[in-house]
């Protein structure tokens, strides 16, 4: 019987936004388990600390300055990962923002740069790295969504219509690059504690309302979301594709109403 793998030792992994939040820990995660990792994002101090914490777990890092809503920055920053490492094998499209604004105060502004970031961005990374992968004959592709990408909630329409379309295009690309040896899945966060979901957090009113929705009875930290990026990175994961495995506590299994 040949056992999984989960062992990333000699593969070369992209994080967006892998700066800082989410996408740090997955970067961190994947470095442990064996993988070279370059990060990118639009601050570049913070991703040299990322790279740091890379390098002192043995692997080699590189830290790509750019802003995934502009398509040259998506072209040059594969290009830079490819002319590093000589292939790419792992893309998380973890880089994204939300802001909450009531539906009828949204401008035009706001959607597209919300847009711009989560839903195109992420795209366009999917099909720069594609180019690779498929020449590659393998590659795995992890798209960050959301638990708006199953349900609805207040105030972040324009969030929400991205992560669902995340996933929508993850479950496309997965049914069309599936035969050149490419899984396309994604992981769905709950609440985790970052500097985007921190302000909310902070709330006390807010989170005597979102604690009984937590069947496991707390926010999840970035850690949490380790196990799953290794996982969908790994040979162990070579039969799933155009999955989403939800992180998120319980959240949308059910309530933990104390009746
Ligand atoms: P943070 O705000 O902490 O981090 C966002 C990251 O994305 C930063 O590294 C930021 O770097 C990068 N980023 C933002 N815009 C761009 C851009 N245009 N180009 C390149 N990089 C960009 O958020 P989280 O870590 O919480 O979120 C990470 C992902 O997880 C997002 O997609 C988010 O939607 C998703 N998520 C998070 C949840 C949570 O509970 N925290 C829940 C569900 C989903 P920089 O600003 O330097 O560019």
């Amino acid at each position: 019987m040949q056992f999984p793998s989960f062992d990333l030792n000699g593969r070369v992994a992209l994080v967006t936004g892998g700066g800082r939040g989410i996408g740090r820990a997955i970067a961190l995660a994947l470095a442990h388990a064996g993988a070279d990792v370059a990060i990118s994002g639009r601050t570049t101090s913070r991703l040299q600390n990322t790279a740091e914490e890379i390098n002192k777990l043995g692997r080699k890092s590189l830290v790509v300055t750019a802003d995934i809503s502009k398509l040259q920055d998506i072209e040059n920053m594969v290009r830079t990962v490819v002319n590093e490492f000589g292939r790419l094998d792992i893309l998380v499209n973890n880089a994204g923002i939300n802001k909450r604004v009531p539906s009828l105060e949204v401008t035009e502004e706001l959607w597209d740069s919300i847009v711009d970031t989560n839903l195109k961005g992420t795209f366009f990374c999917c099909q720069a790295a594609g180019r690779i992968m498929l020449k590659q004959g393998k590659g795995k592709i992890i798209n960050i969504c959301s638990l708006t990408s199953q349900i609805g909630m207040t105030t972040i329409a324009p969030y929400g219509a991205t992560k669902s379309g995340v996933l929508g295009l993850t479950r496309s690309l997965a049914a069309e690059w599936a035969r050149y040896g490419i899984n396309v899945n994604a992981i769905g966060p709950g609440y985790h504690e970052t500097d985007l979901t921190r302000p909310l957090l902070e709330n006390k009113a807010w989170m005597e309302k979102l604690m009984p929705r937590i069947p496991i009875g707390r926010v999840g930290t970035t850690e949490d979301l380790m196990g799953a990026a290794v996982f969908l990175a790994s040979d162990a994961s070579n039969y799933v594709s155009g999955e989403i495995i939800y992180v998120d506590g319980g959240f949308l299994s059910g309530w933990n109403w104390n009746l």
